[in-house]
């Protein structure tokens, strides 16, 4: 059976740490979109790990964690993670690379940041990880496969005819020098090398795997809002971060889910630049406090160590996400980092043009909405560590009540804080 972790809003919402916990009685782990352009924390019984292209059973030694044939692959990256991780005394993971996954180029990288430069004060605030480049250029059909890598006449031929596309566009429109295919087939060469043992036929594992009853875990990246179909179009990502994605991106068949654990946190939080909309956003000392008292070490991002844009609990938007996910189960975390507050504000409808509406809309009205706020009392204590959800004070109880009545979802996990084991399990009320 196959079950998605998935985002609900706009990224960072505590995947990593669902992933890592249910990954225990999980066999295989998935990633199937997305590159190295955001992390998931894990903090377990080995340290505190920010993964950004591994799979978050790379922890455990009975779990066969697959870089699905979806995802951006940086080598340069994969090879640097995996070191850490090994420096800091976890096995080597069991890895499968996606032959058919396609390589995150540095034409990519260089592009990205061109562009980022190009467009100056209108620019996307990409973490220029090379991942618009990237997925341009997979469905323009210049991308390259990992499989490539072991067929270099093939290999030096994609090269070649991607390059005569980007140096025109290198040194035409950006003014930059033009890349070498000699050159960067050698680095190529090298870097196959170091993945060499890990690279597979993913696609048959998975259906081998479905065939003998193993649990399957798909590990999305970013969230709903982030969805370039979906979500705050254009200020999403590249690559589908929703549970249906995951069917492609990982080879699985969509009659194999039976579960999408759509995971939010107690308030909203967005790594994405100012100029996105973020209708709940808390703004002045109030947000400052709330970043600072937000996540395991406050909100800043795992791959950017950006600060994270806070803000309430957006019932909207997640609904929304919820919706669009395909929620089966919900998974609410970072609980505990509220107890300080008198009262909690939750955003339960947007006012557009003068009208409230409790359903998300397109870019261009989104723009324009103002949060409608309901406030709840707060619990005013240290609930972090706790695994008994009927133990929690009322009114933390009646907080996720609301909230779950609020996205139509039921919430079936409460997190009390970034370790594995700081969880609760609610029965829902839906
Ligand atoms: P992901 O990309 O969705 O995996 O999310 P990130 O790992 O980027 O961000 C989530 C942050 O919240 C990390 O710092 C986690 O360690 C932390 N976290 C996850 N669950 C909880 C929780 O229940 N309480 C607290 N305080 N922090 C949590």
């Amino acid at each position: 059976m196959v079950k998605a972790i998935v985002g609900a809003n706009w990224g960072d919402e505590g995947k990593g740490k669902i992933t890592d916990m249910l990954a225990e009685s999980s066999d295989v782990v998935i990633r199937f979109q997305g590159g190295a352009n955001a992390g998931h924390t894990i903090i377990n019984d080995r340290g505190r790990f920010a993964l950004h292209t591994l799979p978050s059973g790379a922890f455990y030694p009975h779990v066969t964690n697959i870089i699905g044939n979806g995802v951006a692959l940086d080598i340069r990256k994969l090879v640097d993670e995996l070191r850490s991780i090994t420096d800091q005394g976890v096995p080597a993971p069991n890895l499968i690379i996606s032959e058919r996954a396609q390589l995150l180029m540095p034409y990519h990288k260089l592009q990205d940041a061109y562009e980022e430069e190009r467009l100056g004060g209108k620019a996307f605030g990409s973490t220029k990880s090379g991942i618009a480049p990237f997925y341009s250029d997979k469905y323009a059909k210049i991308g390259i496969q990992v499989c490539d890598l072991f067929h270099e006449d093939r290999l030096m031929e994609r090269l070649t005819a991607a390059l005569a596309i980007k140096n025109v566009l290198f040194q035409h429109l950006y003014h930059k020098p033009a890349l070498d295919a000699q050159e960067l087939f050698q680095q190529l060469l090298a870097l196959r090398e170091e993945i060499r043992p890990y690279v597979g036929d993913a696609v048959g594992f998975v259906h081998q795997a479905l065939k003998e009853g193993k649990t399957i875990l798909l590990e999305g990246q970013l969230g709903s809002m982030k969805d370039p179909d979906l979500g705050i179009f254009p200020m999403t990502t590249s690559s589908h971060t929703l549970a249906g994605f995951g069917c492609v991106g990982a080879a699985v068949p969509p009659t194999a889910v039976e579960d999408v654990i759509c995971v939010t946190k107690a308030y909203s939080s967005s790594v994405g630049s100012h100029t996105e909309p973020f209708v709940s956003e808390l703004l002045g000392e109030a947000g400052d406090e709330l970043r600072r008292r937000g996540g395991d070490k406050g909100e800043f991002g795992a791959t950017t160590g950006r600060p994270r844009r806070v803000g309430w609990f957006d019932a909207v938007a997640t609904k929304y996400g919820c919706m669009v996910q395909g929620a089966t189960k919900v998974a609410l975390t970072c609980l505990d980092v509220l107890g300080y507050l008198d009262e909690i504000k939750v955003c339960t409808g947007y006012e557009i043009d003068g009208k409230v509406t409790d359903v998300f809309p397109v870019t261009p009205l989104l723009m324009k909405a103002k949060p409608v706020f309901t406030t709840l009392p707060g619990w005013k204590c240290d609930i972090r560590g706790c695994k008994d959800y009927e133990s929690l004070p009322q009114q933390a109880k009646d907080y996720v009540d609301f909230l779950e009545a609020h996205i139509g979802a039921p919430i079936t996990m409460v997190s009390s804080g970034p370790k594995r084991e700081e969880m609760t399990y609610r029965t829902p009320k839906l």
